[in-house]
């Protein structure tokens, strides 16, 4: 595991956590609406709710210093909504998926900087896919650094796609988080970001939500070692309360089984 390499991540990164352990809140907020829609207090930081950014951009508390930022691609996947977090750490915060484009990625980066006033000071990003690597270039211009995969940055340059510029093998910790791979499965380079301090697992499109119906997109997947790949992730975070899924709303640790029951059920594994 490398060291952190930037001195002003790390000075970030060494600041007391102002996020205290999850409490039932947590979970509540995980199960609840995603419709209700409230507005921050005037010049204050918000604590709690739903903000709606723009048309196609959304964020979400999930647990204390934990937030759901879902966003809605275009084109081929016009209206789809993709998930990613924004992971409180001190005074600044990291961003977990970074969107399907630069301009929604901007709108997460200014909210985070002039409303919930931790401003983004790294992003990560789970797998190559352009809804989790479409932003990258917002985080680049004003200089932040991108974490991913080093097989992550070659197969998003192979599929020019834009490509994380810091780059690991396997795993990291960064802050109050850790990226860990678990194996292939949705695709090759696909990795989970674990916050021990509030249970938060965010699976990415590893993880299906509870919902789902079928593996979804299999074009770079490999379901022969996706269930072992789970399997790992059960074993490694047994504390994980709330889990959240590439796309759809997330929940508790059965999004897990149920990625697994999906993979028993797919003809592509049989
Ligand atoms: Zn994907």
């Amino acid at each position: 595991m490398k060291a952190v390499p930037s001195r002003r991540l790390c000075a970030w990164a060494l600041l007391a956590l102002s996020v205290s352990c999850a409490s039932s809140r947590g979970q509540a907020d995980a199960a609840g609406s995603q419709n209700a829609s409230v507005e921050a207090p005037g010049g204050a930081a918000p604590s709690q709710g739903e903000y709606t950014l723009a048309e196609d951009v959304s964020v979400r508390r999930l647990a204390p210093g934990v937030w759901l930022h879902t966003t809605l691609g275009s084109g081929d996947y016009k209206h789809i909504p993709a998930n990613g977090l924004i992971i409180e750490d001190g005074d600044g915060s990291l961003l977990v998926d970074t969107t399907w484009n630069a301009q929604q990625a901007e709108r997460l980066l200014v909210w985070a900087e002039e409303e919930l006033h931790r401003p983004v000071r790294a992003a990560v990003v789970t797998h190559f896919h352009s809804d989790r690597t479409g932003g990258v270039p917002a985080l680049t211009a004003r200089g932040l650094p991108v974490y991913g995969l080093a097989e992550t940055a070659r197969l998003a340059a192979a599929s020019k796609e834009p490509v994380p510029t810091r780059t690991f093998e396997g795993g990291q910790t960064l802050g109050s988080t850790e990226f860990f791979f678990p194996g292939a499965g949705h695709a090759r380079d696909n990795i989970v970001v674990w916050h021990p301090s509030s249970g938060v697992l965010f699976g990415g499109c590893f993880v299906k939500a509870g919902d789902a119906k079928d593996l979804g997109n299999l074009s770079d997947a490999d379901t022969a070692a996706w269930p072992a790949s789970v399997a790992r992730v059960q074993e490694r975070f047994p504390q994980a309360r709330i889990i959240v899924p590439g796309h759809g709303l997330p929940g508790g640790p059965g999004l897990l089984t149920h990625t697994q029951e999906l993979l028993r059920a797919s003809p592509s594994t049989q």
